[in-house]
């Protein structure tokens, strides 16, 4: 079911095997029909994650790129939509030959190509991976999950005995005694032998840890041995997921079914992602969803930030429309992050301007810049009525540029995936990324109207780093830290390499909470 945790799982399977020197891909199966997550809508889905390659994707393949340390591409999320839509239009090619086109052979045979193009897609090294993980996602039992299980059932006689392991996560609920039931795995179990799938590992989800009778009647009931049921309790930090399954022994059963030598376990990883914090800051994050899953990826970067700095850092959620203004200066800091349309701006605006007019370090993200752009033209640079096109009347200091323009599909004006942002010396992006060039993931429509840079120039805002006539990054001098980006910084993030903006704001919120 979902909010099991088997992205998370996934992921730290994958860590496992990468620290014993593996190289590890992976794929996500979403059995809906849309073609990507770009038209979804985040509340009911989850942050949508952004890929080098414009790929707009679900969540999970920003945990697998976060664990695994690895940059993936769209090819990587495959949905039914996008199953489907290839077989369709080469039916309306005519590649059949006058075939009677189905679901058991076409699309399975599609699935499975899909899942090896992906698993075959070489590392920027020219690597291939040794494993591919793929998660599909849904629950057993699904209709739309039905054609993803077939093809999955099918690779298992395809490929070598070795080359294959199926790895079934379940929830273990507790009862009203506090007893771990195993009923509800033993059924999924049953279901998924009925689609002709056997599981070779089972990781039991609960809330505490398996005891060994449990693994016992799993063993038992599922048909196989105690060693491969694999206790995944709650923890507080889902980076120390791949440390407790290591402590199951989920290594060994994994290599032993794979064929994988045993190789010798390099720590490092482990030690960072659970460096110890000997200070704690607050941040305010204003919100127009108070959803937490939409903002996974800035909360993860804000997270390896702060462990790298040796600072735990506590979210203040905060909602755009009804936040109690005089308790925002109590924050250690203050960040806006994208978004879209018109709900909400005008408190993340205030909460802007209190930012700058208190000195309190403020980090804006895509919507974020723009509105921090927006607070300063209208309060600094005299342009009253100033806003976004996106938003409606008013003086348009962020809009379409006129390049964009006649492109009136939604997705067909989208600036998506990585972009080369030029940064200018002596500015405080220099400082952060110690480069001239970076190159960072986007997803936005809009940008700052070039018509208004020299008026917002001249009542001192920077932009402090450009791709041609689009601006990339903004900064306030003599602000401890106001800076803000059009890219979304925190895609780049990872547990041992944090994002510099994010490493730039928590520095400053720990200096701003130790002088208040
Ligand atoms: N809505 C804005 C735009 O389309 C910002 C997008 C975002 O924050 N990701 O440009």
């Amino acid at each position: 079911m979902s909010g099991l945790g088997k992205g998370i799982t996934a992921a730290s399977v994958g860590r496992i095997l990468k620290n014993r020197g593996y190289w590890v891909t992976a794929v996500k199966i979403d059995p809906y029909l849309n073609i990507d997550a770009g038209t979804m809508n985040p509340a009911q889905h989850g942050e949508v994650f952004v890929l080098k390659d414009g790929g707009e994707v679900d969540l999970d393949l920003g945990n697998y790129e976060r664990f695994l340390d690895i940059e993936l591409t769209s090819p990587h999320n495959i949905t039914t939509g996008k199953v489907y839509r290839s077989v369709i239009e080469k039916e309306r090619r005519g590649d059949f030959l006058g075939e009677t086109v189905q679901i058991i052979p076409h699309i399975t045979d599609r699935i499975k190509w899909c899942i090896k193009n992906a698993a075959e897609e070489p590392f920027p090294n020219g690597t291939t991976a040794d494993v591919c993980l793929v998660e599909v996602g849904g629950t057993v039992g699904d209709i739309e999950s039905m054609p993803f299980l077939e093809a999955i059932r099918q690779m298992r006689g395809e490929l070598p005995p070795h080359d294959y392991v199926l790895i079934h996560v379940t929830l273990i609920p507790e009862d009203t005694m506090g007893d771990l039931k195993t009923k509800p795995t033993q059924h999924s179990v049953k279901a998924l032998r009925e689609l002709g799938l056997h599981a070779d590992i089972i990781v039991g989800r609960s809330e505490h840890p398996i005891s060994a009778n449990t693994k016992r009647k799993i063993s038992a009931f599922c048909d196989l041995p105690q060693n491969a049921v694999i206790s995944a309790a709650t923890v507080p930090d889902i980076y120390e997921v791949p440390m407790e399954m290591e402590k199951e022994g989920l290594a060994d059963v994994l290599t032993a079914h794979l064929g994988l030598g045993k190789k010798e376990i390099d720590t490092a990883w482990y030690r960072v992602v659970t460096k110890e914090y000997t200070n704690r800051i607050t941040v305010a994050i204003v919100t127009k969803y108070g959803i937490e899953d939409v903002y996974i990826s800035i909360k993860e970067a804000l997270k390896h930030a702060g462990r790298a700095l040796s600072t735990e850092v506590k979210i203040a959620w905060l909602d755009a429309e009804r936040y109690e203004r005089s308790q925002l200066a109590d924050y250690d800091g203050i960040l806006i992050p994208g978004g879209f349309g018109k709900r909400g701006i005008e408190g993340k605006i205030e909460a802007i301007k209190l930012a700058r007019e208190k000195k309190i370090p403020f980090l804006g993200l895509c919507l974020g810049f723009q509105l921090a752009t927006i607070e300063y033209a209208r309060n600094k640079a005299g342009i009253a009525d100033a806003t976004s096109e996106e938003f409606g009347e008013g003086t348009h200091v962020i809009a379409i540029l006129p390049e964009q323009e006649g492109l009136t599909h939604l997705g067909g004006t989208m600036r998506l995936g990585d972009y080369v942002a030029d940064i200018r010396d002596g500015t405080s992006a220099r400082n952060l990324y110690g480069k001239e060039s970076i190159v960072e993931r986007h997803r936005h429509r809009f940008e700052v109207n070039p018509k208004y840079i020299p008026d917002l120039e001249s009542a001192g805002l920077v932009f402090s780093a450009t791709n041609k006539n689009r601006m990339e990054c903004l900064e306030l001098p003599g602000h401890p830290f106001f800076f803000a980006t059009q890219f979304h910084p925190e895609f780049k993030s990872r547990p041992t390499n944090p994002s510099p903006p994010y490493l730039g704001f928590v520095e400053a919120c720990r200096m701003n909470k130790r002088t208040k």
